[in-house]
């Protein structure tokens, strides 16, 4: 069956089973105090759906309510980065070199580790980029997808890993110095169990490096659902930095540091330019969509080539107002870099 045919089925079947039921208490703390934060579409993939985040008035986490099913993981993962996706994905990442190279500085600081467990690797740029600062280290990693194999194959990482952390974590019983998770737990379904995982399988005075998208960040309030950090429907837990701390603290780490990105203009103003114009203009032919007409795709092309000076423009001017952005704390995610006790 070709991609079309294929979705055409799952779609038939309707949408409700790739949700689980609405949640009436915080999946953070039990508190009923739980409100609604915004309403999005797939902006990206423009998958049929609607997504809700909620969030707490207590603790301030923010959820997917209702939260995607194991069908609907699948369903709105599919293409993204395998498949159809996999060598847009591939080159997205592959330009991140100055992110992995701060990452990679906030261990450095601390350690020379021998070995490295990356949890949610992707291609694996992330540790071609750190092998680069720390040589001495050897880096594994571990993903769901079929792009940690092509991470091994293409020597960035030293073995790989394919399935879900917590059940591959029994044979990696403190085996690392460092594991590091950037922009993973927000995929997760249960962000203490991952945290636990990362506990076991790190050598005792092992470090933890976590990325990931704040909840709080003034670029979520002010773009609402175009901020790229929301990323709707894949990120379903966004932890207040106060609450992954506390929880780091509760498992045995200790917290050695809490900062936020230094790249953060161009993902925040231009990403939800682009997410913007990738919305209003027809869609590309996408296989779960409807074949779009040559006129819809030729006015998308366009479009897309319009939207390019306007693109470059919003770059630059992120640029030059650099040092506001930075001064006023405009961030989009944070790290912590915790120690194991
Ligand atoms: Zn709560």
């Amino acid at each position: 069956m070709d991609r079309r045919a294929a979705y055409a089925v799952e779609l038939a079947q309707g949408l409700a089973r790739f949700f689980e039921p609405r949640r009436a208490t915080c999946p953070w703390c039990g508190s009923t105090r739980i409100a609604l934060l915004q309403r999005s579409a797939d902006l990206i993939q423009r998958k049929p759906g609607e997504f809700v985040l909620d969030r707490c008035a207590d603790c301030r986490h923010v959820f997917q309510n209702p939260c995607l099913s194991p069908a609907g993981l699948a369903f709105y993962y599919r293409d993204f980065y395998d498949g159809l996706g996999e060598a847009t994905m591939n080159r997205v990442f592959a330009k991140q070199t100055e992110w992995y190279r701060q990452r990679a500085e906030l261990i450095a600081a601390h350690a020379d580790p021998a070995e490295w467990l990356d949890v949610g690797c992707g291609h694996g740029h992330f540790c071609h980029t750190a092998h680069q600062l720390l040589p001495r280290t050897a880096f594994d990693g571990l993903d769901f997808g079929d792009g940690v194999e092509i991470a091994q194959r293409h020597g960035r990482i030293r073995r790989a890993f394919r399935g879900e952390f917590a059940e591959l974590a029994p044979e990696l019983t403190e085996r690392y110095d460092v594991v590091s998770m950037h922009h993973y737990l927000e995929h997760s379904t249960d962000q203490r169990r991952e945290l636990a995982t990362a506990l076991k399988v790190l050598r005792p005075g092992g470090l933890l490096l976590i990325e990931v998208p704040d909840p709080e960040s003034p670029w979520g309030r002010l773009l609402g659902k175009w901020w790229v950090g929301w990323m709707q429907p894949q990120h379903l837990h966004f932890a207040p930095r106060a609450n992954l701390r506390a929880a780091l603290t509760e498992l045995g780490f200790t917290v050695l540091s809490d900062t936020t990105d230094r790249a953060a203009v161009t993902q925040g103003w231009t990403g939800a330019l682009m997410q913007l114009a990738h919305t209003l203009l027809p869609p590309p032919d996408f296989p779960w969509l409807p074949r779009p007409s040559r006129f819809r795709l030729l006015l998308r092309n366009l479009g897309l080539t319009a939207a390019v000076p306007l693109i470059a423009l919003s770059a630059l001017l992120g640029w030059l107002v650099r040092p506001i952005v930075r001064a006023r704390g405009l961030h989009n995610s944070y790290r912590i870099v915790a120690r194991k006790n």
